[in-house]
């Protein structure tokens, strides 16, 4: 029987939930994690299942060296289980790339191997001349050179703006825009340059496309393991229901299996439905629960993934967009309404190139993605599946071909597996609250929930970057608020 009474009680097994209850459980407090799905791990939950074993989702760590994962297993004493399953400076060609140039009938294909600071596969790819290129190595170098002063400059500029003070080149702004759309999410028109131009950064210098043998669910399991090794009480297939508040500040929660008490509350269940639903308007003023529904979710994915009778795939990810494939606002708005474009971009994952073990032998199993609404009750999502399957008809024959069975994914399946829906369109997202102007970097909202005890950990609150390295760095930094809290309550006794 676990506890009634816990120091911490901490809302969901994501990257940000996790890192935070393994992290204070092995500080000393008693911790309580609660988890509403049977498996672990939120929204970068891999799948161990008939002799495959991936990623429900499209995923690739940012950066690959100086990855947040890594002072977390280094503080949980278990620094040899970190182990990447791809170097930063893997010699190997990683992506395979199919770009088509908007006055072009035919998509360009080119290998790239993981050093994004050589550019000569985005010119072949993008079939530039010397001053497109001359004009690429300049942007690319100012985003590389870039200080944290200067980035933090960047939270209320698009990038879109920020290339527009600039002679940047149609092929590096189209790339840029796939980039918005690929790594957050996001159209290049909204999103915040500080966030873009830090995850390229990140790529650029430190490595993009990372992986872990068996899935990042393979992260999951250490620090789920070491935070029960630890003592933590980890109960899963169990719903926070309510957060239960008293005077001011939280007291603990109410479950599908019963009460359990503690003066902070940790929630990585999103902002928006733990203030609007775990605990209630009624407990805030008006104002803060205006700014809390007027937050915009980021963008979902819709996903396929694709069983293999045969290997042939050889990359470890496969890319393609054109200079119309890609999202701002108003295509994105176009898709809302109805209107599918003739091509969608695509990002897939081959689980195989990081891990022979992801398939049953002479097997493969490849997960895509493309860009959509997180709105569970999306219409277009049917027709996006019905698209990305035919773009891999034509362009991916040899995969099509192999293939065995196919599973689908879209906003509803996300928001079902994470995040409750409180707010029209809002569930499904991939990251979190959108990483776009107004609501980045020093206007991200606050970790600390005005309701003493109360913290907000994961992509929504308190930190930047890509996905699940914000979310780990976000679940560590709110550790450590959670510990100043408490100190501050004994003193106060
Ligand atoms: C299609 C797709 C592609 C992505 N690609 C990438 C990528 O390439 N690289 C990258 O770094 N990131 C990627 N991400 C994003 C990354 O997975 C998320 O940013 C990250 O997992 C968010 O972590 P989190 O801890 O904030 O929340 P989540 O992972 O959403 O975890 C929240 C947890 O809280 C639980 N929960 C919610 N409500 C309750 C409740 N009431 N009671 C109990 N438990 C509850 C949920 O079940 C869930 O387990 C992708 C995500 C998706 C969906």
């Amino acid at each position: 029987m676990p506890d009634e009474s816990y120091d911490v009680i901490v809302i969901g097994s994501g990257p940000g939930g996790l890192s935070t209850a393994a992290l204070l459980q092995k500080r000393g407090l008693h911790c309580l994690l609660v988890e509403k799905n049977n498996l672990l791990g939120g929204k970068m939950i891999s799948i161990d299942k008939d002799g495959y074993a991936y990623d429900l989702f499209p995923h690739g760590q940012v950066p690959m060296r100086g990855s947040a994962f890594e002072p977390i297993f280094e503080e949980l004493g278990v620094r040899d289980e970190f182990v990447p399953a791809l170097e930063p400076d893997d010699p190997r060609d990683i992506i395979t790339l199919l770009y088509r140039r908007g006055d072009r009938q035919e998509y360009n294909r080119v290998l790239q191997g993981q050093a994004m600071t050589d550019p000569t596969p985005f010119f072949k790819l993008w079939d530039i001349g010397a001053d497109d290129q001359a004009g690429t190595v300049r942007i690319m170098a100012e985003m590389a050179e870039m200080s944290e002063e200067e980035l933090a400059k960047l939270d209320n500029v698009t990038m879109h703006e920020w290339l527009g003070e600039r002679d940047c080149p149609s092929a590096l702004y189209n790339y840029l825009g796939f980039h918005a759309n690929a790594s957050l999410a996001e159209p290049i028109d909204q999103v915040a340059a500080s966030e873009q131009i830090l995850i390229m950064q990140q790529m650029m210098l430190h490595g993009g496309g990372g992986q872990y043998k068996g899935g990042f669910g393979g992260l999951t399991a250490v620090m789920a393991r070491e935070f029960e090794k630890n003592g933590g009480t980890l109960i899963n297939n169990c719903r926070v229901e309510k957060i239960d508040i008293a005077d001011g500040s939280v007291s603990g929660i109410t479950t599908s299996e019963g009460k359990f008490t503690a003066p902070v509350v940790v929630s990585s269940a999103g902002i928006q439905p733990t203030i609007l639903k775990l605990c209630g308007e009624e407990h805030f003023d008006k104002a803060y629960v205006n700014y809390i529904k007027g937050l915009v979710p980021g963008w979902a994915f819709t996903s396929i993934r694709y069983f293999l009778d045969k290997p042939v795939m050889d990359t470890a990810m496969y890319v393609m967009y054109s200079d119309d494939s890609w999202l701002d606002t108003e295509r994105f708005e176009k898709i809302k309404d109805g209107s599918i474009p003739e091509e969608v971009l695509l990002f897939m994952v081959n689980h195989n190139f990081y891990d022979e073990n992801a398939a049953p032998p002479g097997k493969q199993v490849l997960v895509s993605g493309t860009v959509c609404s997180s709105n569970p009750e999306a219409k277009e999502i049917e027709a996006l599946w019905a698209k990305m399957d035919e773009q891999m008809q034509r362009f991916f024959p040899e995969i099509w071909e192999a293939c065995e069975r196919r599973e689908y994914n879209g906003p509803k399946e996300i928001a079902d597996l994470t995040r409750d829906s409180v707010i029209e369109g809002q569930g499904g997202e991939c990251v979190g609250l959108a990483q776009i102007v107004g609501q980045c970097g020093s206007m991200k909202p606050d970790s600390n929930a005005p309701i003493n005890g109360l913290y907000i950990a994961g992509g929504d609150a308190g930190s930047r970057g890509m996905g699940t390295h914000q979310s780990a760095l976000s679940g560590t930094a709110v550790a450590r608020m959670v510990q100043q809290y408490l100190r501050g309550r004994t003193k106060m006794r």
